[in-house]
């Protein structure tokens, strides 16, 4: 059975793309069939896979979602780009600035992702969904589309009130458009180990949201070589296997994997 899975937080610069490339190739290493898929306008997963001009790719999420909403058939093969490391990926890009706006006026609005992911779900174990950094349609369309959702949050500041507003917005879609919706939990990503900031910010998530949400045992650190592998268009595993980031996304594809059972 596919399990689909938004990567979201309104916030900007917290390692949702690094997490969606690393935990789906972490997946894909495991034997499993793993699509990404990427919802926000500014490409940044479709760049950080090597397509470094996503604006320029044909065929995007953008073109799939416009079919969708004009109900024509689907070609379950369109616009999927393969990664040497053994994943596809659905492409994003600035084109979905735009649909995002058509988006509003359309009947169903919420469903439109939905449409198309459930279709995929026969092909692939895993779906990941890279959010834009918004609570708008397309990041509700990504969390109704999803069975659960995993998020990031940088551990060196706690935007508590950030946090509550995506929580409440998973909480009214759960409630309203997608009953079965899972929070997959809070994973806190660029720790500086170093600092007792980080611990005392770790230790605030564990106080605040401990007792209702997982918040995963595995942190990912704050490492130069995670910024790198954006650049490189392979995962931290390619880039440096034996990094101490690399073993966190190693630890925490596990963890998630474990999470199922
Ligand atoms: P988001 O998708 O939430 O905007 P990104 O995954 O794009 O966040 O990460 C934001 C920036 O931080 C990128 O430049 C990325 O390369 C860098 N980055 C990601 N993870 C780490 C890390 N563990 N340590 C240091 N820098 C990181
Ligand atoms: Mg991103």
């Amino acid at each position: 059975m596919c399990k689909v899975i938004s990567i979201a937080n309104q916030k900007g610069g917290v390692a949702k793309t690094t997490t969606a490339v690393n935990l789906g190739i972490g997946l894909a290493r495991k034997g499993n069939k793993v699509l990404l898929v990427d919802t926000d306008p500014q490409g940044s997963l479709t760049a950080s896979l090597g397509y470094v001009e996503p604006d320029e790719i044909p065929v995007t999420l953008a073109n799939i979602l416009t079919a969708v909403i004009n109900e024509e058939e689907i070609d379950m093969a369109a616009g999927i780009l393969h990664h040497e490391e053994n994943i596809d990926i659905m492409p994003g890009n600035i084109e979905l600035s735009a649909l995002e706006v058509t988006m509003g006026n359309v009947m169903s609005r919420e469903l439109i992702l939905k449409d198309y992911i459930d279709m995929m779900r026969e092909r692939y174990d895993y779906i990941l969904i890279d959010c834009m950094p918004s609570l708008g349609m397309m990041t509700i369309n990504a969390l109704v589309a999803s069975d659960s959702v995993l998020i990031p949050v940088q551990a060196a500041y706690l935007p508590v009130k950030g946090l509550q507003q995506l929580i409440k917005t998973i909480m009214m879609v759960k409630k309203r458009l997608n009953r079965k919706l899972k929070i997959q939990g809070i994973l806190l990503t660029m720790v500086d180990y170093r600092t007792n900031y980080a611990k005392d910010i770790s230790s605030k998530v564990h106080e605040t949201y401990g007792s209702r949400i997982v918040v995963f045992q595995n942190t990912i650190p704050m490492s130069v070589k995670a910024a790198e592998t954006s650049a490189e268009g392979i995962s931290i595993y390619a880039h440096c296997p034996r990094s101490k980031v690399a073993e966190a996304y190693r630890n925490l594809t596990e963890e998630v994997l474990e999470n199922e059972k």
